[in-house]
């Protein structure tokens, strides 16, 4: 069986890193000159601790542990000081009904448990703050475009959970329930006016809510790398013409991932012109993370950013706003989130 499919009951177990650094949410935090590398710029890091109070059982991949990994790993690195640490707001239910059926929210509300677990998939649980905390990672995003538009910072990385790219307009599935990436270009394009933003989703898993949302808007690009077959089991034949969807075989390695990248990523990017770019960032196609069979290293997560960030500076200001969706190998996650936001940051 594809490890990948397993369920929930067969997820390993997780050791959860009590650590964590000072939280240091301050809207008006400027850039420590002294920590300023030549050429650095404004890096939001928006998060909030909501996002750590949703969780689907202790041996759930998809955990708070997550969080605090990265957040030590940037501490540790010494990054923590020169990111612009925002408080992510709660979204506005009309932000999510852009993304997501109206009746799909309210099921959802409705379903929400006051005290333990309701299952929605087999591998996919809301607690009593699951959908606080998606209010959040939406929250986030949202935010993120704000300042970017803006120009209160150049780029934004969103440090939230649970992830989006899952989430279709009707339904939660795969560890997601509101697709902040999908939430984040539609608040660009209605609430911005923005004519064009391309959606990157280097997640290993394929972005299917964000396909189900926005196939066929001929205001969105949406490029995506994942491993084919696997779960979903999705995207092999793109949904509408805006998808450049590039599936990737078992035991695709960077150099593989870089040739298919620079093919068929880049000049359709080139093509479109953005205004703005969304990041679905995924760090699960790490060689060292047990949920795919993808043999990426923290080296390709630089080289990959370097990519959006030299599209991002030709057409659109350089602005990007980044949002965390897979990685559950704790140490890679952290290490290639570490390696994104360098680049993010110019640092
Ligand atoms: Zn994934």
């Amino acid at each position: 069986m594809n490890r990948k499919l397993r369920t929930s009951a067969a997820f390993p177990a997780i050791s959860l890193s009590q650590h964590k650094p000072s939280a240091r949410f301050d809207a008006n935090l400027l850039v420590c000159p002294e920590h300023r590398a030549e050429g650095a710029l404004a890096l939001a890091y928006i998060s909030h601790p909501d996002c750590l109070r949703h969780e689907m059982g202790e041996h759930h991949p998809e955990s708070p542990a997550r969080l605090r990994a990265i957040n030590d790993r940037l501490s540790a690195a010494g990054i923590w000081d020169w990111l612009r640490h925002v408080e992510a707001p709660l979204a506005p239910l009309r932000a999510l009904q852009r993304a997501h059926h109206a009746l799909y929210l309210a099921e959802l509300n409705a379903a929400w448990p006051k005290q333990g677990y309701v299952h929605l998939d087999p591998d996919t649980y809301m607690n009593p703050y699951t959908l606080t905390a998606a209010s959040r990672a939406a929250g986030a995003v949202l935010r993120a475009v704000d300042g970017v538009m803006a120009g209160e910072f150049q780029r934004a990385f969103c440090a939230v959970r649970p992830p989006g790219h899952h989430a279709t307009r009707a339904e939660a599935m795969g560890f997601c329930f509101y697709n902040n990436a999908a939430i984040a270009v539609l608040h660009a394009l209605d609430q911005h006016g923005l004519a064009r933003v391309a959606l990157v989703d280097f997640d290993v898993h394929h972005g299917n809510g964000s396909e189900d949302i926005l196939a066929n808007d001929e205001r969105v690009l949406m490029v995506s790398t994942f491993q084919h077959p696997l779960y979903p089991a999705s995207g092999a034949e793109p949904l509408g013409f805006n998808m450049v969807n590039v599936p990737l075989a078992p035991y695709t390695d960077g150099v593989a991932l870089r040739g298919a990248v620079t093919r068929d990523w880049l000049p359709a990017l080139e093509r479109f012109a953005p205004q703005l770019i969304v990041i679905s960032a995924g760090f699960d196609a790490h060689r060292d993370d047990d949920m795919s069979q993808l043999m990426w290293a923290d080296a390709d997560y630089a080289w990959l950013t370097e990519q959006i960030v030299e599209v991002a500076d030709r057409h659109c200001r350089g602005r990007i706003v980044s949002t965390l969706e897979g990685g559950y190998d704790l140490s890679s996650l952290a290490r290639s989130v570490l390696a994104h936001l360098r680049v993010l940051g110019g640092h």
